[in-house]
């Protein structure tokens, strides 16, 4: 019963966190919303511009992370929507791979040591081909940003996109040129889309074992949680607010009962910024009896 307890007083919870008021807002934030770890994004994520943070602003963020007590090993950044490492166009590629390298510049200025990543879509290349690209891209990206870990998010089946299996995350681990700084991030959406089904335990404990057999379940830093709008095996990537999609509350409350899961950060990426996500986390945590 008292392994219990610690378990579930050192839960990771946070949300998305908005960018527009400066990053040194970003703990305060996460903190007001109930939440201890955060995600956001390293510039405005529609566009191929990105300046690294002053650095005032960057000692300002420490300072901030500091005074509300957020450890640094749980926090991250998410690349930017025009990024695509598969891209078979030469012009996208290049462009891709330097903006990923500016987005792990900004991690390592902030102190950010996660960069998660979509691996990128083929458009109608194939699928060896892309993967050949991506892991081009993420040996430029490794020899160039020492620091930054790279998490490769799984994505959902949809429009070329490569990375929608656990196998598939691990051909790319395998073969990158230093694969202990390439880890992975679960998006529960996603994973939906692509068929695993978190709503019964057997489902869950295949999902674990398969992690475990591709590329090791330490290996998972980050869970987005996030409910879907379609049903199980429908690639519409759609993310819904947690218990009002086909996951619903019994399906979320049965994957974080798993104490693999609950020893991983989890992060919401649903439709709500109004209040930022303070309603979303509390229920949540109400979930698994934290509140
Ligand atoms: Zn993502
Ligand atoms: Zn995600």
């Amino acid at each position: 019963m008292l392994s219990f307890f610690l378990v579930i007083l050192m839960i990771k919870i946070g949300a998305h966190m908005p960018i527009s008021y400066g990053f040194e807002k970003v703990p305060q934030m996460t903190v007001d919303s109930g939440g201890n770890t955060f995600q956001i994004f390293p510039h405005s994520p529609r566009t191929w511009r990105a300046s690294l943070p002053s650095k005032k602003v960057a000692e300002e963020f420490q300072v901030q992370m500091k005074k509300y007590e957020i450890p640094f090993e749980a926090v991250f950044c998410h690349c930017g929507y025009l990024i695509n490492l598969a891209s078979p166009k030469d012009d996208i590629w290049h462009k891709s791979v330097e903006l990923l390298i500016t987005e792990g510049k900004i991690c390592h200025l902030l102190g950010i040591p996660y960069l998660n990543v979509h691996p990128g879509s083929h458009t109608g290349a194939g699928e060896e081909e892309g993967m050949n690209r991506i892991v081009k891209a993420l040996n430029e990206f490794l020899k160039t940003v020492p620091t930054v870990t790279v998490l490769l998010e799984n994505v959902s089946p949809k429009g070329g996109n490569i990375g929608y299996t656990m196998e598939q995350l691990a051909q790319i681990i395998n073969v990158v040129d230093q694969p202990s700084r390439i880890a992975v991030t679960y998006d529960t959406c996603h994973g939906f889309d692509a068929g695993y089904d978190i709503t019964s335990k057997e489902g869950v404990e295949r999902l674990l074992d398969e992690m475990e057999k591709s590329f090791g379940l330490w290996r998972v830093k980050m869970i987005h949680l996030n409910d879907s709008k379609a049903p199980l095996g429908k690639p519409l990537d759609r993310h819904e607010n947690i218990g009002k999609g086909y996951i619903g509350d019994k399906g979320f409350r049965n994957f974080l009962s798993f104490e693999q899961i609950q020893n991983i950060p989890w992060v919401l990426e649903t439709p709500n910024e109004e209040d930022l996500y303070t309603k979303e986390i509390a229920h949540v945590k109400s979930l698994i009896g934290l509140i």
